[in-house]
Order: structure tokens, then C-alpha cells, then sequence
């Protein structure tokens, strides 16, 4: 054994020996309870960052510890390969999407390898790869079929900057969720996955997921958005017909003063015709086209509107009220015009103030009388109708009711359901992700690809211009088909798919990663499915997390899938933040960047001028405060780096990184190491079942404190990866080990206490750093791998503090017994004895000549007389 910790050499080792003997390769075992651990595999951008060793630390640590509780475990990983940075390398560089990713994965893989994860790579994956999207197409033409994949020509959000649609869920704050840029809206035909068949069951088994975070059940709740409401009927005034509004707050309908239309409503434009309004009305719209409906809709925008011209009839008032063009309601929610009711809807009365549309209130609160004169704001709340003819008087709830029931019998409304969730858009106008397995024929139509003829692949001969447009539209060979049907002239779809498909289902492939006659074997499926725990970023929670949730559904309505939700647990893990520094010439600097000292104050080594240390903020190129994985592995290895981000802070919590911490977690290690080495010889020849008896009090305090800390180390692990304070515990007992082999007692049962505390400690740390840990293991003298050690079970009984029943004589007569704790001293059980009451009524106030001690079982007392 080497004197100084070597964490290259021994992490080689093992890495090599995980390989050569397949350890982390698993196979369905009915025998065994499976368990499935899952991190949400990565975008192949070149190279791993800390989030990275984060999230795939966490995971490692639950996938080892699982397999030493006896489970059968699955613990894949694979590369979500699609998507637009191959592109844009294309582009600028020259190299084709595909050699640049390939190598990426190359490198990524070498780097997650020497972190020492513990991943079955038989069932690695690559979404770019034909063995894997012709099950994308496949799953398309199910979804065509029942009527779940459609072609609608829609305004849909589309980014200048990547030159694509995006979907809902991919537009944040009005801006594109890839590069920030403001999201304009376009006219354009697209295919459509009708995840809205599913919202009623997205948003009902929201409620099964107890092993979710809350936030992220919230937010898909509220994505979803469901709302019971009603569709009236507001007569047109000199037009045929009438303007359908829908609303949730029909009790406040004598409130109505005039009515607002989407700028896409199809009356937008007509009603305006041949008034003096007409050209306003096309300016208006012009205007507001292009804008997204997500930056619209934001509550903090502008209100702006212009009025048709026409009017409609309130059909409760009966007062014929202006209808406005809006530019916050959107067509998409409701049917794009609203009643609109400015003393109870905020919009509407920054509008109505705007325009200076009358105000009118109709529901007061119970504490207090409101005017329209007075109001400073809407007043949202419930309270009682006022003003509203024969329901005057009705509490807002029983207002509701009575409102659309008076509605219905009067022919007006019907009772909607609303969902704020639209079908997602899958089509995108970019060469690398999955083509669309679809035919345009000049006299069948659309003519879905037979499937036998899957997959459709990606034609190489395609230039990258980056000028939009879909790329494969210039690939002839590719573009140019015969008609499957009738075999006349027809041509391709030239759209890819969202890489978002890609993901939905992944964690389904890797059950059966090589299975060609389906997507994945449904055998193992039904074995390995739902992933157990499912851990990766907050930033999911509505597009990922819901769009694989919908996926699994609609596979298991296909007979495919056996579960209705994928994820039983989820973890999101916290970010990793760290200082920033700033000049003011040269804006973010590199650490490597600044000169000085914290204590005199950092200078820029550009200018020289004093540096700002800014906050703690995510680790990101553009701020420079990013610590490469790879520096630190080769500084200090891959043990402490998992040590490091595991230890630093509770999985779900910000993480902020501290050079010193990294340096801590490579001191414990050595240390840990010394405490084998020194004394390596007594270790390997103690015997660790020693007898109780003969320990002194210290070291049986030491034995409890072994069982103390499996008991905690396992209860933090267990459902709660509290990580962080597991690790604490371990150092803890490190410390007592330490100072017990410092003590100088050689004895037989110190070295067998001891050796039984180090060889807990290892096996409590196995998971965390496996590395060092096997290594340590194999010293000790063990020829079984510590990968096939189990999870030590703590004693109840060894927890206990050990307890001595004494019995106490006067003049050789049992006359008492007492318990005391079994490590104090002989004058403290005499002490006791002497002090007991039954004991004092024998003794009788007589003078004690002396006490015979028989060790841990008798005192005898012997008085004069
Ligand atoms: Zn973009
Ligand atoms: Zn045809
Ligand atoms: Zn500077």
C-alpha cells in the first residue's frame, strides 16, 4: 500500500476493473426488486460542467446505494443528440452536424467515465442515430392514425434567430427558451401532437404524484389551466349574428360596458368595414401581427385597442355596448372575444380608463361600498351582485349559477370547460432532428410513409446556409419520391421534428435499448417501468416533464406502456453558483484574470484598475465564472469532486462553490487513507467480533457510536438523499477512529472495534466516493469487491447504552438490585449501591467496614453487627 493518497492511480484501477467485469451491466431478475435511477441524459455540447457532475453524482450515489440494498438496479445513460448548436457548428465551421456530434460524444463519454459513474453503457443511446428515430417516425404514424398528430396552418411563435417554430412551452416571457430572442408570430401549416386530448388526465393524475416537489406540480397545473366557465351570446347590432364571448365570471355580466376582440377574431376586420373606423382597424392589426402572443398576453404590458365601429347587445342589460379590438386577448384562449368588465378585470379597467369607456361596479365586497368614482383599481374579488336587475343580491357564487342556467333557458350559452394548454407544435424548419415520415402526393394527398419502409433518413447532401427555410427541401435525392399509393409524382414533408419528441420517451428505449421490433420490448417494460427516481433540472417542469408524461399515456393507450405516469419520484437538483468578478473596462474576468489578494482587493490584470466582485451567481461562459470539471478531476481526482458537490449542500438546494471546500474534501480523503495505512498490519489481522466484556468503557462508547452512524448515514440517504449530512456523520466517526487508533492501545479488542469502524466507514462512503473506497477495502485484506458488499444493518441492541444488573448484599443477604451503565467505574457502582433505599433500610444507620466489589455482577456490603 502506498503512503500518500494517489487518486489517479487508484481511480484507473477500479474504472478498468468496473469495465472488464461488466459490474454495472443488469438484465431483468424477477428475483430481485428492480429498481430504475435515472438523470436526464445530456445535450452532447462538447464538453461535461459541474451541473452536469452534479446531477450524475447525485444520481451515482442513489444507484449505488440501491444495489447494495439488495435491488436489481437500472442506471442508464445516453445522449439527447438532436438539435440546433450541430447546426450552427455546421454553419460556421464547416463540419457536418454529425461528425461534430459524434465526437462530442466521444469526448463527453470518456469524461463521464472518469467520474466513475456507475451506468450500464450497453444501453447507451443517441437520439441522431437511425436505430433510434425511426421509432420517432414510428410512433408519428401511430399518433396520425388516432388522430393525435394533425396539419393545421396556425399564427405559431416562431424565433428569427434559430429560424423555427417554436412551441408554447418553448417561448419564456415572450422570448425563444434557447437563445432570448423576442418571439414573433407567423402564419405557417405545421403537424400538431394533440396533447390536449390528455389535459383533463395530465392534470387529474398531477394528484398521484406525491413523490413529486410541489413547484413543479403547481406550475404544470397552472400550465394546464383549467377553467369551468360560460359561452354567451351577445347579439350584433345592424350584423347578422352574434359575437360568442366566453368567461368564468358570468355574475358580473351588468358590468359588461363593451366587448374586446383578438386582432385574429374573423369579425376583427368586417365589422369595421365601411366606417370611418376601417383604417384604424387595419393599422391596429398590422401593428400587433407580429408580435408574439405570449409577450400580448403578459400581464404587464401595455393595453392598447381601437374601436370597430360596431356595436353588440348585452343581452342581461340589454344596452348596446362599443366593441373594441384588444391587443391582450388572444384567439387562442376562450373564443378570442371577451366581455369586458373594467370594475372587476384589471386589463379592463387600465383600458376603460384609457379610452374612457364607462365603469361600472357590480360586485360589491361585504366590508365596504365601492364606487366607480373611487376605484383605484379592479376589484376581483367575490361579493354581492349590485346593479344586475333580478339577481341583485345573489352572492358571486350563486350569481354564477343562476346567470348561465337563466342563459341556457334563454338559448344564449352553454356551460364551457376551458384549458389554457394548446396542442403542441412539433414542426421545424431545421435539418438535425428527426424528418417527418410523411409524403405530399399531387392526387392522394397526405400519405403517410408505410412503416416498413422506416426509417426515413436523414439525407447527408445538404448545405448548411443557415438562410431558413427547411434544409431538406434541397436535398433532391431526399425530396423527390414516387407515391406509395399510386405511385405517381409526390414529395417529401420537409420539416424535422421537435427534439422535444426525442425526450418524451427515452427512458422507454432504454429498457430494451437494441430492440428492433418496437420502440422497446413491452415485456421489459413491464418489468422495469416507472423510472424509480428521476433527477435533473427545475427548468423541465412544464416542457419536458408534461410532454413525457403525455407521451407515456398515449403509449400505453396504444397497448405499449404499462404505467400512466413515468416518473414515481422526482429531484431537482439546485443550480451551481459562484462568485463573479467585473471590470470596468473589461467587463467579467476569469479568477485567472485578476491580480492581488481578497485581503488588498482584486485588480484587473488587463488595466489594472480595481475589480468589482460581483454576486454568486449561476456558474455560465458569459459571466466567467465556470470551473471545468476536467481541471478539477485531473487536480484532485473524480472522488473529490463528488465528495465536493455531494457534501456542499442538500441535492435540491444552490450549491456554491468554494475552492476550499474542494480542498477539505481532498484532505478528508488522505486522511482517511493515513488512518489504513499506519496501522495497515493490526487492521488486517484484528478479529472484528470481539467480546463485549472485555472492552473497556471507551471503546464500547466507539461501538455504539459504528451503529449510531449507519443508522443516521442510512436514514439521510434513504428517501431524503440528504447527502450533505450523511457525509458529516461519516467525518464524525473518522474523527473517533482516528483518535481510538491514536490512543495507543493495541490490544486484540481495540483492533477489532477499530477495524470494524473503518471497515463501516468504507462501505458508508462506498456509494459516495467508490473509488477510494474499494481500494481502501481491498487493503483491509478483503478478496470480495466492496461493489458486492451489502448496506451494513445497524443492532437496535448496540444502539442501546449497554446496562449492567447488580446485585447489591448486606452481610452476604440479597437485599437490592440496581442497573447502571455499563462503562463507569467501580467507586460509581459502590456509590449507587450504598445509596439505594431499599438498601439504607438494612443498613440501619450502621457503620459500613468494607464493600466487596465481584465485577459486573455483585456488591456485598458488610456492616458491623
Ligand atoms: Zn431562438
Ligand atoms: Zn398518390
Ligand atoms: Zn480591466
Amino acid at each position: 500500500m502506498e503512503e500518500r493518497y494517489q487518486p489517479h492511480v487508484i481511480e484507473e484501477k477500479w474504472q478498468q476493473l468496473w469495465r472488464q467485469n461488466q459490474t454495472f451491466r443488469v438484465s431483468e431478475d424477477p428475483a430481485k426488486p428492480k429498481y430504475y435511477v435515472l438523470e436526464m441524459f445530456p445535450y452532447p455540447s462538447g464538453r461535461i460542467h459541474m451541473g452536469h457532475v452534479r446531477n450524475y453524482s447525485i444520481g451515482d450515489v442513489v444507484a449505488r446505494y440501491k444495489r447494495m440494498r439488495g435491488f436489481n438496479v437500472l442506471h442508464p445513460m445516453g445522449w439527447d443528440a438532436f438539435g440546433l448548436p450541430a447546426e450552427n457548428a455546421a454553419i460556421e465551421r464547416g463540419i457536418h452536424p454529425e461528425i461534430w456530434t459524434q465526437e462530442n460524444i466521444l469526448y463527453m463519454k470518456t469524461q463521464l467515465q472518469r467520474m466513475g459513474l456507475s451506468y450500464d453503457w450497453e444501453r447507451e443511446i443517441a437520439t441522431c442515430e437511425p436505430e433510434y428515430y425511426r421509432w420517432n417516425q414510428w410512433i408519428f404514424l401511430q399518433f396520425f392514425k388516432k388522430g393525435l398528430a394533425y396539419k393545421k396552418s396556425s399564427f405559431v411563435n416562431w424565433c428569427p434567430s434559430c429560424e423555427t417554430v417554436l412551441a408554447n412551452e418553448q417561448v419564456i416571457d415572450g422570448a425563444c427558451w434557447r437563445c432570448d430572442s423576442a418571439v414573433v408570430q407567423k402564419e405557417l401549416e405545421q403537424w400538431f401532437f394533440r396533447i390536449t386530448r390528455y389535459a383533463e388526465e395530465l392534470l387529474g393524475d398531477l394528484e398521484k404524484l406525491s413523490g413529486w416537489p410541489d413547484k413543479v406540480a403547481t406550475m404544470q397545473r397552472n400550465w394546464i389551466g383549467k377553467s369551468i366557465g360560460a359561452e354567451i351570446d351577445f347579439p350584433l347590432v345592424g350584423h347578422e349574428g352574434a359575437l360568442k364571448i366566453f368567461t368564468t365570471r358570468q355574475d358580473t355580466i351588468y358590468g359588461a360596458t363593451f366587448v374586446s376582440l383578438a386582432i385574429e377574431h374573423p369579425l376583427a376586420l368586417r365589422l369595421s368595414q365601411g366606417t370611418t373606423q376601417e383604417q384604424a382597424v387595419k393599422a391596429f392589426i398590422e401593428r400587433f401581427r407580429a408580435v408574439s402572443q405570449a409577450k400580448r398576453g403578459a400581464e404587464e404590458g401595455e393595453k392598447e385597442g381601437v374601436f370597430t365601429g360596431a356595436y353588440c347587445r348585452n343581452p342581461f342589460s340589454g344596452e348596446n355596448i362599443p366593441i373594441y379590438l384588444a391587443n391582450f386577448v388572444l384567439m387562442e384562449y376562450g373564443t378570442g372575444a371577451v366581455m369586458a368588465v373594467p370594475a372587476h378585470d384589471q386589463r379592463d379597467f387600465e383600458f376603460a380608463k384609457r379610452y374612457d369607456l364607462p365603469i361600472r361596479v357590480v360586485i360589491q365586497p361585504l366590508d365596504r361600498e365601492m364606487t366607480a368614482q373611487t376605484l383605484a383599481e379592479a376589484y376581483v374579488d367575490e361579493g354581492v351582485m349590485v346593479d344586475s336587475g333580478n339577481f341583485s343580491g345573489l352572492k358571486s357564487t350563486e350569481g354564477k349559477e343562476k346567470i348561465a342556467a337563466y342563459a341556457e333557458e334563454h338559448g344564449w350559452d352553454k356551460k364551457a370547460l376551458r384549458y389554457r394548454l394548446r396542442d403542441w407544435g412539433v414542426s421545424r424548419q431545421r435539418y438535425w432532428g428527426t424528418p417527418i415520415p410523411i409524403i405530399y402526393c399531387e392526387r392522394c394527398g397526405t400519405v403517410p410513409i408505410p412503416e416498413d419502409q422506416l426509417p426515413v433518413v436523414l439525407p447527408k447532401d445538404v448545405p448548411f446556409t443557415g438562410k431558413g427555410g427547411s434544409p431538406l427541401r434541397e436535398s433532391k435525392l431526399f425530396y423527390e419520391i414516387t407515391c406509395p399509393k399510386c405511385g405517381g409524382k409526390a414529395h417529401r414533408e420537409t420539416d424535422t421534428m421537435d427534439t422535444f419528441v426525442d425526450s418524451s420517451w427515452y427512458f422507454l428505449r432504454y429498457v430494451s435499448a437494441k430492440f428492433d421490433k418496437a420502440p422497446f420490448d413491452p415485456d421489459k417494460g413491464r418489468y422495469w417501468m416507472a423510472v424509480d427516481q428521476y433527477i435533473g433540472g427545475v427548468e423541465h417542469a412544464v416542457l419536458h416533464l408534461l410532454y413525457a408524461r403525455f407521451f407515456t399515456k398515449a403509449l400505453r393507450d396504444l397497448g405499449l406502456a404499462n404505467v400512466d405516469e413515468p416518473f414515481t419520484n422526482l429531484l431537482t437538483q439546485g443550480m451551481v453558483s459562484k462568485e463573479t468578478y467585473r471590470c470596468s473596462e473589461h467587463n467579467w474576468l476569469f479568477p485567472a484574470e485578476l491580480v492581488g489578494s481578497e485581503k488588498e482587493g482584486w485588480r484587473c490584470s488587463l488595466c489594472n484598475r480595481p475589480v468589482e466582485k460581483g454576486r454568486v451567481e449561476k456558474m455560465s461562459k458569459s459571466k466567467k465564472n465556470i470551473v471545468d470539471p476536467e481541471d478539477l478531476v485531473n487536480r484532485y481526482g473524480a472522488d473529490t469532486a463528488r465528495w465536493f458537490t455531494l457534501f456542499a449542500a442538500p441535492p435540491e438546494k444552490d450549491l456554491e462553490w468554494s475552492d476550499q471546500g474542494v480542498e477539505g474534501g481532498y484532505r478528508f480523503l488522505s486522511k482517511v487513507w493515513r488512518l489504513v495505512f499506519q496501522h495497515r498490519e493490526l487492521w488486517v489481522n484484528a478479529v472484528t467480533n470481539g467480546q463485549a466484556g472485555e472492552l473497556t468503557p471507551e471503546l464500547r462508547e466507539l461501538r455504539r457510536m459504528i451503529h449510531r452512524t449507519i443508522k443516521k448515514v442510512s436514514d439521510d440517504i434513504e428517501g431524503r438523499f440528504h447527502f450533505n449530512t450523511a457525509i458529516a456523520a461519516i467525518m464524525e466517526l473518522y474523527n473517533a477512529l482516528n483518535a481510538a487508533a491514536q490512543s495507543g492501545n493495541r490490544s486484540a479488542g481495540a483492533a477489532g472495534v477499530i477495524k470494524q469502524g473503518l471497515e463501516t466507514m468504507i462501505v458508508l462512503l462506498a456509494p459516495i466516493v467508490p473509488h477510494v473506497a474499494s481500494e481502501l477495502w481491498e487493503q483491509l485484506g478483503h478478496r470480495e469487491r466492496l461493489d458486492q458488499v451489502p448496506w451494513p444493518e445497524y443492532s437496535e441492541a448496540a444502539l442501546e447504552e449497554e446496562r449492567l444488573l447488580i446485585v447489591v448484599q448486606v452481610n452476604g443477604k440479597v437485599r437490592g438490585k440496581i442497573t447502571v451503565p455499563a462503562d463507569v467505574t467501580q467507586e460509581y457502582i459502590e456509590t449507587d449501591a450504598l445509596a439505594d433505599p431499599k438498601v439504607q433500610g438494612f443498613l440501619d444507620g450502621k457503620k459500613v467496614q468494607r464493600v466487596v466489589y465481584v465485577p459486573r455482577r455483585l456488591v456485598n456490603i458488610v456492616v458491623e453487627g
